[in-house]
């Protein structure tokens, strides 16, 4: 709500805007009109085919806000484009967007800031300001589309903030973004990527959504686990592959391991063969893959990345002993779009 109490049209689904619609005593059809609206990113004001009474009582009871894009980067190099956008409070998220042969791609925030404390990412760097609720999920994909004039077929949440430390209002936009009435983005075609946060990985496999999961692994063994991701403190790595074997078997969904490569303290050849050694031990003759994401430079954090040649080193020290592994495209390099260099202030 804002300061007037006013809900976002975008937070709800097709049924309650129907609901609200026919509460101010207009006929269903009007609720047809509005959603089509809003999905093109339009305000209450440029409903052009609704009656202006009807427009001044929706106006009263509810706004429709998708964040107004406050900076712009576009990458030279590749046609990314990072967004940097202000929602109605003023706090500032971002996200990206990215081209792939494949068809277009953004990377959403879910919170504005992150307490996840990881010690290599700068979106955690000021704390967690708030959770966005779906439809401020929703509308950084609706308020892209509208800026490039283009569709965008895959989704990513792995923009700033932990999508499972806001898990209710994270599966309510994965259900907006899913329905066929909707953007009807197909559950195939989203990530959801967490640090761990295990009663979540545990809840999602029951939602019966067959997207994919990301988990944020980045070591091997819990003493190094812990001192880069305090996250392991509370759940370890035991607790986490547990969940991520439970989340297979419930989904049959092969999960996707992201391992970020610091220069001299986990990509060494010993730390490839103890990371194939776990994923054996929990997912043996289960589908899983590894994203290698060479660490991208955060000016606080002070690690480097590992050169080209122990990358792939580390790839086919994994491929050798039967995982599945490949290093991420690193994308939009020169406007710091890269993954862990989100963070909610203009940069
Ligand atoms: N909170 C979620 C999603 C956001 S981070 C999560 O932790 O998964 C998205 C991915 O980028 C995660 O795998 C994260 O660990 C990784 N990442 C963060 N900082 C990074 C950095 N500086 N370089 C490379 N990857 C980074």
């Amino acid at each position: 709500m804002d300061e007037k109490g006013r809900i976002n049209l975008l937070d709800l689904t097709k049924n309650e805007l129907t609901e609200l619609v026919l509460s101010l005593g207009e006929p269903k059809y009007r609720a047809d009109q509005v959603w089509g609206w809003l999905l093109k990113g339009c305000e209450i004001c440029e409903m052009s085919n609704l009656p202006a009474a009807f427009r001044e009582k929706l106006s009263a009871a509810a706004r429709a806000s998708i964040p107004e894009v406050a900076d712009r980067a576009e990458s030279k190099l590749d046609g990314t484009v990072k967004y940097l956008f202000r929602l109605f409070d003023g706090e500032l998220i971002e996200s990206v967007f990215m081209r792939y042969e494949h068809g277009n791609s953004i990377c959403i925030s879910t919170q504005a800031g992150c307490r996840m404390g990881c010690r290599f990412c700068a979106s955690t760097i000021g704390g967690k300001h708030r959770d966005l609720s779906p439809g401020e999920m929703l509308g950084q994909i609706i308020s892209v589309q509208r800026d490039k004039g283009e569709r965008i077929s895959n989704i990513v949440m792995m923009g700033i903030g932990e999508p499972l430390d806001n898990y209710d209002n994270s599966v309510k936009f994965l259900r907006l973004v899913g329905s066929p009435d909707g953007l009807n983005v197909g559950y195939r075609h989203i990530s959801l990527s967490t640090c761990g946060v295990v009663p979540g990985i545990y809840a999602l496999a029951k939602e019966d959504m067959p997207i994919t999961l990301s988990i944020s692994l980045h070591a091997s063994d819990d003493a190094e686990r812990s001192e880069l991701m305090p996250v392991n403190k509370r759940w370890n790595i035991d607790a986490l592959m547990t969940a991520c074997r439970d989340y297979f078997k419930t989904t049959g969904r092969r999960i996707s391991f992201e391992y970020t490569l610091i220069n001299g303290k986990n990509d060494t050849p010993e730390k490839a063969a103890a990371l194939a050694v776990l994923l054996k031990k929990y997912m043996g003759g289960m589908p899983c893959h590894v994203n290698l994401i060479p660490v991208n430079p955060v000016a606080e954090r002070g690690f480097d990345r590992s050169a080209a040649d122990r990358v792939n080193a580390f790839r086919d020290k994994l491929t050798s002993q039967g995982v599945n592994a490949t290093v991420r495209r690193h994308l939009g390099g020169d406007i710091d779009a890269s993954c862990g260099q989100l963070r909610n202030r203009s940069s």
